[in-house]
């Protein structure tokens, strides 16, 4: 499982995580929900590497990842911009996380294409695995476009096929629906629930959607002001609110 203990943040003098622990069973699907402001994308951000806490300790299967760099956690981030790279093509967007790690700097110049053997023998392992994660997302079809040529529920895709590439042991997702018209959401809350279960890989999944929240998550940790209020499954949040803010902020009968 993945655990928090004690992550603290603050911006200034301005405290955004207040000692946050968590503990995320393997598998699951943990939505953070809360205001805006409220540290969310923060959280994630230290959870992944990309932001240090001030104190506290993310660890993964009971080993502490703080000294790691985030390509080097077993973790995948998804954005709510999916951050693909506007000049790269689909292919090269999904493949990255892997060329990355794999070749080395000399082998990455276009000059290598040709010249290394060994950087083509990587390359063909890297675009049969590139193929199979492609293929459960149905977006084979355009790996020579790039983003830009794409819609926005493809883009989707490819920012899930990017994150997919690595096998990661935990899929971080913040607001990664949020830019898609109101069909596609409902289409691919699906299809996220579908893949989630295939892939068996734990979720942390930001909303601010209800619907989502109620309806994909195994449990909800309500946050405010750096703190969680509440976590329990959406129907224990929902019938029983700890406090009139969560009560107030999932919409509790009173
Ligand atoms: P939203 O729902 O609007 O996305 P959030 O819950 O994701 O909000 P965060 O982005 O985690 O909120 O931000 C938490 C607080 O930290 C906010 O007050 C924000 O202004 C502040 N903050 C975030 N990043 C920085 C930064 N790099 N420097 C200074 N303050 C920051
Ligand atoms: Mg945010």
């Amino acid at each position: 499982g993945l655990t928090l203990r004690g992550i603290h943040k603050a911006f200034g003098d301005t405290a955004v995580l207040n000692d946050i622990d968590l503990d995320i069973a393997d598998g699951e699907f943990l939505t953070l929900v809360g205001p805006s402001g409220c540290g969310k994308s923060t959280l994630l951000r230290i959870i992944a590497g990309l932001e240090s806490q001030d104190r506290g300790s993310v660890s993964i299967g009971g080993t502490s990842v703080d000294h790691l760099r985030p390509h080097e956690r077993r973790i995948a981030m998804v954005f709510q911009n999916y951050a693909l790279y506007p000049h790269m093509s689909v292919f090269d967007n999904i493949a990255l996380p892997l060329t990355m790690t794999r070749l080395n700097l000399f082998e990455r110049l276009p000059l290598m294409r040709q010249l290394s053997p060994r950087r083509r023998r990587v390359m063909d392992g890297i675009a049969r695995e590139v193929r199979a994660v492609a293929e459960q997302l149905r977006i084979e079809s355009f790996f020579h476009r790039r983003p830009g040529q794409l819609s926005g529920g493809q883009r989707q895709r490819v920012a899930l096929g990017r994150a997919m590439v690595r096998h990661p042991q935990a899929f971080l997702m913040d607001e990664p629906l949020s830019n898609l018209d109101a069909k596609l959401r409902v289409h691919m809350r699906g299809e996220l629930t579908e893949l989630h279960a295939r892939l068996g890989a734990t979720m942390i999944y930001v909303t601010h959607d209800q619907i989502e929240a109620m309806t994909m998550s195994d449990r909800l940790a309500v946050m405010d002001h750096g703190n969680i209020l509440q976590l329990g499954t959406p129907a224990e949040v929902y019938e029983r609110p700890a406090t009139t803010a969560v009560a107030q902020f999932i919409g509790s009968p009173a």
